[in-house]
C-alpha cells in the first residue's frame, strides 16, 4: 500500500514558518473577535481593560492572562459558549480524571475541522483507504472514540467502532476483518497481550496489524517498545485534550521522533508552572494552548497542566509544525516523597525495561508512624511466577536497585501474581496516595 502523496492537507501541512505564522495571525484575530461573545471572556476582557481589536500581532497574546481548568468549571456549563445554541451539534464531557468534569461544545464546522485534524494525523503515519481501522477506545463522552471515528471515516478507512473492553471479541474482530490499524490507550494495549496469548493468538502470525495510534495517557518509550514488539506494529504517539477538541492536537509522523502540534489550529507556549514565564527554548514546562480554529468554544492561553518540551531541530518529514516530546505527565500526577519529585512514568520506564516484569503495576504512597513510604507493586510475568523464591528475591532486589538509580530513593518493592492488580477499560490509575485522608 505505497502512496507517494505525502500530505493530507498540503495547504496547511507544507507551509513555511512565515506562512504558518501569517495563517496563525489571521486565525487568532478571528478567535479574539469571537471569544468575547462568551460570558466568561466578555467579563474578563472588561476586567483586564483590554480590547480584542487592539492586538497587533501574535506576540501580543502574552498580554492576556491564562485560562484554567478551574475557570472552565466555574463557568460550567455555558459560560464559554460563543455561538447560539442552535448552531451546536455535539457536546463532550472531559473524562474527569482529575476532578469535576467540564463540558465542551462543537458546531458542525468544529466537528469537520476536528475530523480533518485526525485524518491528517493518521494519513501522516501511512494510513490509507483500504486499511481496516479498529477503534478500541471508549465511545460516548470521552473524545477518543468519536474523534478518531470521524477522522478515520473522513480519511476513508473501514472503521470498526469496537469501543473499549470486551477483549475476546476485539481479538475476534481483528482476526475476522484483518484489522491493520488500531487506536488504543497504552494501558489497555498492555492488558490485551495476556488475553491474546491465552487465546493462542500470536499477532505477528495470526493478525494483519501494522499501525497503532496510542495515547490519551502518559506512557514511556519502554511501553512503546513492548507494544510494538508484541503486536508487530509501529506505534505512533497521539495527544489531545477535550478542551482543544480531543485527540488530533499533536501526533507523531512516520519518523516517530516527537509529536507535531498542528500549529495552524493550536498556538503552543511552554511556561514555567511556578513563575508562569516562558521557559528557555527546548526546556520542559507546562504546555499552554490557544485554539485558533474553534467556533463554539475557543480558549485563549489554556493551561493544560501537561508537562513536555518542544524538540529542537527540524523533522525529517519536512513539516514545520513544531514537535513535542513525550508527555512526562500532568503537573497533578507528580508526587513528592522524601523531598524528591517523581512522575509515575519514571517508575514505569524502569519497570518495563525488566523482562520479568509483567504489564501492570501500582505505586502506593503511605504514611506509617509519620514516615512516608513508597511501595511499588509489580506484577511479574507468568513464567517468573512459577520460579523459586530465591530468584524472586533477586528480581525484587534488582527492581529496587534500578528504581533507586532513576528516582534516587529506594521504594519497597512487592512482587504480585500476574493479573492480580486492579484494571479497568479506561485510563489506568497508576498511583494511590494514602498519605492524606
Ligand atoms: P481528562 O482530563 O479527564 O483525562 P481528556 O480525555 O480530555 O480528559 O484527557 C486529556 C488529557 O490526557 C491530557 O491533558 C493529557 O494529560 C492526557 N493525554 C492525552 N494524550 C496523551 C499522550 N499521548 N501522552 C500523555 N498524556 C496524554
Ligand atoms: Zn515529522
Amino acid at each position: 500500500m505505497t502512496d507517494n502523496s505525502h500530505f493530507w492537507e498540503k495547504s496547511v501541512e507544507a507551509l513555511t514558518r512565515s506562512q504558518l505564522e501569517d495563517l496563525q495571525w489571521v486565525r487568532l484575530q478571528k478567535t479574539l473577535e469571537r471569544v468575547t461573545r462568551s460570558r466568561f471572556y466578555e467579563d474578563r476582557f472588561k476586567e483586564w481593560g483590554l480590547s480584542p481589536s487592539r492586538f497587533e500581532g501574535l506576540d501580543d497574546l502574552c498580554r492576556l492572562p491564562f485560562t484554567t481548568k478551574e475557570d472552565l468549571r466555574s463557568a460550567y456549563p455555558y459560560g464559554f459558549l460563543c455561538t447560539p445554541r442552535d448552531q451546536l451539534v455535539r457536546l463532550h464531557v472531559s473524562s474527569g480524571t482529575t476532578g469535576q468534569a467540564t463540558a465542551i461544545f462543537y458546531t458542525r464546522k468544529d466537528v469537520e475541522n476536528w475530523a480533518d485534524l485526525l485524518a491528517r494525523s493518521m494519513y501522516m503515519t501511512g494510513a490509507r483507504p483500504g486499511d481496516t481501522f479498529q477503534n478500541l477506545t471508549g465511545y460516548g463522552l470521552f473524545t477518543g472514540g468519536l474523534g478518531f471515528h470521524y477522522g478515520a471515516e473522513r480519511l476513508g478507512l473501514l472503521t470498526i467502532p469496537a469501543g473499549a473492553g470486551n477483549s475476546k471479541r476485539q481479538i475476534q474482530l481483528m482476526r475476522d476483518f484483518a484489522t491493520s490499524i488500531i487506536h488504543i490507550i497504552p494501558s489497555y494495549a498492555l492488558l490485551l497481550m495476556p488475553i491474546m496469548m491465552e487465546m493462542g493468538v500470536d499477532p505477528r502470525r495470526d493478525l494483519q496489524l501494522r499501525i497503532g495510534f496510542v495515547g490519551a495517557e502518559p506512557y514511556s518509550e519502554e511501553v512503546r517498545r513492548r507494544i510494538q514488539d508484541f503486536y508487530g506494529i509501529r506505534v505512533f504517539n497521539s495527544y489531545g485534550l477535550s478542551e482543544m477538541n480531543g485527540p488530533g492536537v499533536a501526533f507523531e509522523c512516520s519518523s516517530q521522533q516527537g509529536m507535531h502540534v498542528w500549529e495552524d489550529s493550536y498556538l503552543v507556549e511552554i511556561i514555567d508552572p511556578q513563575t508562569l514565564k516562558p521557559v528557555p527554548h527546548g526546556s520542559y514546562g507546562e504546555m499552554v494552548l490557544t485554539s485558533l480554529n474553534r467556533e463554539a468554544m475557543p480558549l485563549l492561553r489554556y493551561r493544560t497542566k501537561d508537562l513536555t518540551r518542544i524538540l529542537p531541530g527540524e523533522c525529517p518529514c519536512g513539516r514545520v509544525h513544531r514537535r513535542l516530546d513525550r508527555m512526562q505527565g500532568r503537573s497533578d500526577d507528580m508526587f513528592i516523597i522524601k523531598g524528591v519529585n517523581i512522575f509515575p512514568v519514571q517508575v514505569e520506564q524502569v519497570l518495563m525495561n525488566i523482562p520479568q516484569v509483567g504489564n501492570n503495576y501500582l505505586i502506593l504512597l503511605r504514611n506509617e508512624n509519620n514516615i512516608d513510604e513508597m511501595i511499588v507493586r509489580v506484577e511479574v510475568t507468568d513464567r517468573v511466577f512459577v520460579e523459586d523464591m530465591r530468584q524472586l528475591q533477586t528480581l525484587q532486589k534488582k527492581i529496587a536497585r534500578d528504581l533507586r538509580g532513576e528516582l534516587l530513593i529506594t521504594p519497597l518493592v512487592e512482587l504480585v501474581e500476574p493479573h492480580s492488580l486492579p484494571k479497568n477499560d479506561g485510563k489506568a490509575v497508576r498511583l494511590r496516595d494514602e498519605r492524606r485522608k
